[in-house]
């Protein structure tokens, strides 16, 4: 029999909702139980793949080829397990069923409304993943904030649950926020009490109180929360600021929310949580001996959401490596070839990121041409990988006009050209080639050394693709394709085998990168990182001895 726990948020947007889910999950599935967690998103886009980075950062794809929210990629990140479409549900795709079955006539007779059809739906989309057997828990997150209207539909399906199930199958925890107030220096729990009347208004009366704080709360303020929020004092968890968020499961067990879980939904389970390989990594992560600095050269940079999964891929394999990584954000759009070599001198490694459109592209392929000169260990991904593409044939092949047909519809030399499948798609979300594909590598190849096998899946996002009519050209003059995807002959990977790290790959790496599981790419392009940054520092050690 599967149990629920749901975890709502008040007082502000951005507290973290996801980590204390994923954290909670961590600690449970490191007891030896089953638990997956899936997130409710209320806006009316069918998926996020149609929002631009600006407004939701990161398009997380999973290995089904759903286009989700970017807290799925935490929860795989965190338990080391594939979520799937079913892991992430926006208010659009609720609506998007109600409507077609009201279309097909489901409903025939009846006026289609929020409750009970919207809610039911929501409900038959809470239970869908239990319907599966799989999971002893289910933990969902529902996005928003409480007294949002958005959210209204969604507390209302967590209130039916909670009168329909025994008590013990279903807990809410709500997670808020305790301002520290300096001038009175104050931890103030007003905001708490607020967002939790205004849950209770709506029906759902929460039973564990997670609370964000930049201080640690005494007994005096938690039993304050406690008694004007109607809980336990052991209900009342605190949550402090930490330093990295693969601290947090720790925190959590610190002060036994693990332990209030289980009590709440009567688990019997003594055991001691097996945190032994994410010690092992937290370890790692604060003990680093060395340091480099990778560039990450994209447009949306500015914001850090827009690339979360390559910056939790760098944090995973730095600590395998012994090495802080330090990201250093560099906008495509201010990349010129005058500027580029003092943009880019002092970097131990390069990074150009996936993205759309042409803002930015010929700085993107400007730091390709540095990094492909110098000798600099270089990374593309997606978009990446298409820009060094690019400029090989511009400045290898010496084909000048050699573009995208993404950037230039009728380019006269598409040595990237739209997949012929995308040539007849005309709406956009779900169309891309979305997903897990197969891809072979050639033997001995940078790609077969890093994976060390000879058939990987990798998860794409794209519209456009190497254009084989190039291929025995590149190939000549020392770009070879190292992955190919046999059924429908797709470049998957290149590389230049006369340069120390050159790699660019038409998939997304960093959507499987775990901290259990860091990815391998990532790993030996830190590594390679590693001996590039030494051997500069040999360099400038000789130069002043001589
Ligand atoms: N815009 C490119 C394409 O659609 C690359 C996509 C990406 O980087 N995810 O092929």
């Amino acid at each position: 029999m599967t149990k629920y726990v749901f975890v709502t948020g008040g007082v502000t947007s951005s507290l973290g909702k996801g980590i204390i889910a994923a954290s909670l999950a961590k600690l449970l599935q490191a007891r030896g139980m089953k638990v997956t967690i899936q997130k409710f998103d209320p806006y009316i886009n069918v998926d996020p793949g149609t929002l631009n980075p600006y407004e939701h950062g990161e398009c997380y794809v999973t290995e089904d080829g759903a286009e989700t929210d970017l807290d799925l990629g935490h929860y795989e990140r965190f338990l080391n397990t594939f979520t799937s479409q079913a892991n992430n549900v926006t208010t659009g795709s609720i609506y998007q069923t109600v409507i077609t079955k009201e279309r097909e006539g489901a409903y025939l007779g009846k006026t289609v409304q929020i409750i009970p059809h919207i809610t039911d739906e929501i409900k038959r989309r809470i239970k869908l993943l239990g319907e599966s057997g799989k999971f002893d828990i289910i933990i969902t997150e529902i996005g928003g904030t409480v007294g949002d209207i958005e959210s209204l539909p969604y507390i209302e399906a967590v209130r039916q649950m909670q009168w329909e199930l025994p008590e013990e199958d279903l807990i809410v925890i709500h997670l808020t926020l305790i301002p520290y107030l300096k001038a009175a220096q104050e931890l103030k729990t007003k905001p708490t009490q607020h967002s939790v009347k205004l849950l209770s208004q709506e029906g759902v009366f929460p039973d564990i109180i997670v609370c964000r704080t930049e201080m640690p709360i005494s007994e005096d303020i938690k039993t304050k929360i406690a008694l004007f929020c109607n809980v336990k004092i052991d209900a009342v968890i605190e949550a402090r600021d930490a330093s990295t968020i693969y601290e947090v499961p720790l925190l959590m067990m610190q002060d036994k929310l693990d332990q209030i879980v289980l009590k709440k939904l009567k688990i019997e389970n003594d055991s001691v949580p097996n945190l032994i390989k994410w010690n092992n990594f937290l370890t790692k992560l604060k003990f680093s001996k060395t340091k480099v600095t990778i560039g990450l050269i994209g447009k949306y940079v500015e914001l850090q959401d827009a690339y979360k999964s390559i910056l939790e891929s760098f944090v995973h394999a730095g600590a395998i490596n012994d090495c802080k990584v330090t990201i250093q954000n560099i906008h495509s759009e201010f990349i010129t070839a005058e500027n580029v070599c003092e943009k880019l001198t002092g970097l131990d490694g390069l990074l150009v990121a996936p993205g759309f459109g042409h803002r930015g592209i010929e700085g993107k392929i400007t730091a390709v041409k540095f990094a492909r000169e110098t000798g600099l260990p270089f990374f593309g991904i997606c978009l990446g990988m298409q820009m060094a593409v690019i400029e090989f044939a511009r400045n290898v092949l010496n084909i000048k006009n050699a573009h995208s047909t993404e950037m230039e519809a009728t380019c006269s030399e598409p040595v990237v050209d739209m997949m012929e499948e995308q040539k007849k798609i005309t709406t956009k979300g779900g169309t891309m080639r979305l997903g897990s594909y197969a891809c072979d590598l050639k033997k001995n190849s940078l790609a077969h050394q890093i994976y060390g096998i000879m058939q990987i899946f990798e998860r794409h996002r794209h519209r456009y693709e190497f254009n084989n009519k190039y291929l025995d050209q590149f190939e000549k003059n020392g770009m070879i394709a190292s992955g190919l995807n046999k059924q429908t002959d797709l470049i998957e990977i290149v590389e230049i085998p006369n340069h120390p790290f050159f790699i660019g790959v038409q998939f997304h790496p960093e959507l499987k990168s775990t901290v259990e599981n860091p990815h391998p790419i990532f790993v030996k392009f830190i590594e390679a990182a590693k001996k590039y940054s030494q051997a500069k520092n040999l360099e400038t050690a000789d130069l002043k001895q001589s």
